[in-house]
C-alpha cells in the first residue's frame, strides 16, 4: 500500500504498488476480493486504473495502513471472466475462418449479459450454424491460449495487427489461441480452451455499427491448468 484516502464512513481508496486485481478495462469487469494487512481487512469492491497505478476501492472496519498487505482474489468470479474472455477470442477466430478475412471487433462485455461486437453484417442462418459448429470443435480440441509481450517491431511485421494497436505503444501484449492469429489484448484468459467448457450463442443483435453475439460459457467447467497459477 503506497497511498490511501478515506472516502467517508467505512470507504477507502488504496493505491497499491502491484496487484492481482484486474481493473475494469477492455470489456473485463473489475476483480473483487480482500486486501488484508496489519490490523485491517478491506473488502475490495473495485480496482480502478489511474495511469500506471491501480487504486483499490472498498470498505473496512479499521483504517488500512501503508506497507505490506496480502490480496485475496475472488477467484470464482475471475475464473468465469477468464473463461468468457477466451471464448470471446474464439468468436474472432470463427468469423475470420468462416468469412475468410480479419474481422473487426468493436466492443465486448464479459460481465453478465456477456457479448462481443463486430463491424459488418450479422451472420445469416447458415453462417451462424457454421460459427456454432466451429466453436464446438475448438473447445473440444483443448487448444493452448498463450500471451506474451511483443516489441513494436514484431507488431509492425504482422499486417493483421496494424489496425488494432496504438501507434505510440512500444510494447504490446498479444494473446494467441493455438493455430489462430494473435490479437492485442490486456485481459486475463484460461490457459487451455478445455477450461472454457461449452459456448452457447444466446442471440445475435444488430447494432449501429454492426452486430453483437450474446453468449455464455457453460457452467461447471473442469478446473484446468489456470487454477494452479492464479497470477
Ligand atoms: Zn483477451
Amino acid at each position: 500500500v503506497i497511498r490511501l484516502a478515506k472516502e467517508g464512513g467505512k470507504g477507502y481508496y488504496v493505491a497499491v504498488r502491484s496487484t492481482l486485481f484486474h481493473p475494469k478495462s477492455g470489456g473485463q469487469p473489475s476483480d473483487t476480493g480482500y486486501l488484508v494487512g496489519d490490523g485491517f481487512r478491506l473488502q475490495v469492491r473495485k480496482a480502478i486504473r489511474f495511469g500506471k497505478t491501480v487504486v483499490l476501492w472498498g470498505r473496512s472496519e479499521q483504517s488500512p495502513k501503508l506497507g505490506e498487505a496480502a490480496e485475496i482474489l475472488d477467484w470464482e468470479r475471475r475464473y468465469l471472466y477468464m473463461r468468457r474472455h477466451a471464448a470471446a477470442h474464439l468468436f474472432d477466430a470463427a468469423l475470420d475462418n468462416i468469412r475468410g478475412g480479419s474481422c473487426e471487433p468493436t466492443d465486448s462485455w464479459l460481465g453478465d449479459d456477456t457479448y462481443v461486437g463486430y463491424r459488418g453484417d450479422p451472420p445469416d442462418e447458415s453462417e451462424l450454424e457454421r460459427i456454432k459448429r466451429f466453436l464446438e470443435e475448438c473447445v473440444g480440441k483443448d487448444l493452448d491460449v498463450r500471451s506474451w509481450t511483443a516489441r513494436r517491431e514484431e507488431v509492425n511485421e504482422r499486417r493483421e495487427l496494424w489496425r488494432a494497436v496504438l501507434k505510440e505503444l512500444e510494447f504490446v501484449r498479444l494473446v494467441q489461441i493455438d493455430g489462430f492469429s494473435p490479437v492485442p489484448c490486456g485481459g486475463t484468459h484460461v490457459r487451455s480452451l478445455r477450461e472454457v467448457g461449452g459456448v452457447t450463442v444466446k442471440k445475435v443483435e444488430r447494432t449501429e455499427s454492426g452486430f453483437r453475439f450474446y453468449y455464455d460459457v457453460s457452467a461447471g467447467a473442469i478446473a484446468g491448468d489456470s487454477s494452479t497459477d492464479q497470477s
